[in-house]
């Protein structure tokens, strides 16, 4: 499910969780934008003594708001990720790092 950021009418702050008034101008009324990837500013990893470790990461959004989520795994800072909603949480999963062109081979004509 695509993570949803209210952005103000108004004067454009994004927010998330939404609010019912915008904390910078007071207004009301929103946009919803959808989210789809951002930037790790911050890691951490939640150690349990019988669970599985529980990865939380801070990612900014291109709309400048930063996000709360977790990860299946340890995350890097600076790390690009994609964004989901799961059962009301926010989930980040690392992009796959893109794939540089094959090396082309240059053939000279005779
Ligand atoms: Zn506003």
């Amino acid at each position: 499910m695509t993570v949803f950021v209210a952005v103000c009418r108004a004067c454009g702050d994004a927010l998330f969780p939404p609010r019912l008034l915008c904390p910078s101008c007071g207004g009301d009324a929103w946009d919803s934008v959808a989210v789809t990837e951002g930037v790790v500013t911050e890691a951490t990893s939640v150690q349990h003594r019988v669970a599985a470790p529980v990865h939380l990461v801070s990612v900014r959004t291109g709309l400048g708001v930063v996000l709360l989520a977790r990860m299946d795994s340890a995350a890097e800072i600076g790390a690009r990720v994609t964004l989901r909603q799961q059962d009301g949480a926010v989930v980040a999963e690392a992009r796959a790092p893109a794939t540089p062109p094959p090396p082309t081979t240059a053939t000279r004509p005779r």
